[in-house]
């Protein structure tokens, strides 16, 4: 791309934050030898490259869900940090490209999010998505890959755990859930995770809620494909926002994490996929996941 995007002006906000050209996509935490989980966090950053501007966007949107995943790169460094575990975190916006979609999938550079039209999307054709794809998304990519190659080579079988965030509301409905598990057909972390944290009657958690997976997502790639054991963990934003708020969050999951870590988990084994096949399956739907395993 030769030409930067224009911005709003606005007199009360600057851009997002920016790097000037050197703008690295990938920050990683290196964990002590011989750790065996490895946390992840695609939605980590609101930034951008500086070529970008603000994408055509008011500047203001990009403290908002829509450009990032709030709080949730402190509850990473907070866990990494906890457990002295590696981790691999995005350093730019989805709004440029989102890490967390297959390759090939058609909202991989958002147009619209939320009722915000992004016009420095709208704009961008096959060329500046595959640019984006290059220099952001497979970079971001390929350090999950080396990360799990090298505890693998060090004869470690990780489990890897995804740290997102999401909105409290969403189209006006109230979302009773504090915590999320997400997770497809490889029930191993999630479900003794969910025991874990229902020890805590306080704890409203939602089970394949706010969301489900998609086949290419992050840990399709790095996890079912590879048979590793995993769990996506959504916090509601609000609570993490600030960073008391994910120091405390981070800490709360901390012990019923380290307690779901059995040993019988860390093994390579496959399961089938159900993502995007529109099933439910809950974590105590026993019969119904059998099925799922190869
Ligand atoms: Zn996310």
């Amino acid at each position: 791309m030769n030409q930067p995007y224009s911005s709003v002006s606005t007199s009360h906000s600057g851009p997002p934050c920016t790097d000037g050209d050197s703008f690295e996509p990938v920050e990683s935490i290196h964990g002590r030898e011989g750790s065996r989980l490895l946390f992840l966090c695609d939605h980590a950053s609101n930034r951008l490259p500086a070529q970008y501007g603000t994408l055509g966007l008011e500047p203001g949107q990009f403290e908002r869900h829509i450009a990032w995943d709030i709080g949730a790169a402190d509850v990473t460094r907070e866990l990494a940090r906890h457990f002295q575990a590696p981790a691999i975190l995005a350093r730019f916006s989805r709004l440029l490209i989102d890490p967390n979609r297959g390759d090939d999938d058609p909202t991989l550079v958002m147009r619209i999010s939320d009722g915000a039209i992004i016009p420095g999307n709208v704009v961008a054709g096959p060329e500046e998505t595959d640019r984006r794809r290059k220099l952001y998304w497979q970079p971001y990519r390929d350090a999950g890959t080396a990360a799990i190659d090298a505890m693998l080579q060090a004869g470690c079988i990780p489990a890897i755990v995804s740290i997102h965030s999401y909105t409290d509301r969403w189209k006006g409905r109230l979302r009773p859930w504090e915590i999320g598990l997400m997770w497809d057909s490889d029930p191993r972390l999630a479900a003794r995770l969910h025991t874990q944290l229902s020890l805590d009657p306080n704890l409203c958690i939602g089970d394949n809620e706010p969301y489900g997976t998609l086949v290419g997502d992050v840990l399709y790639q790095h996890a079912m494909l590879r048979g590793l054991p995993h769990v996506l963990i959504e916090i509601r934003q609000d609570l993490i926002a600030t960073p008391a708020g994910a120091r405390q969050w981070a800490e709360r999951i901390a012990a019923p994490l380290a307690a779901s870590l059995d040993e019988d988990i860390f093994k390579v084994k496959y399961y089938r996929t159900r993502a995007g096949s529109g099933h439910r399956i809950m974590l105590n739907d026993h019969e119904a996941l059998r099925q799922y395993e190869l």
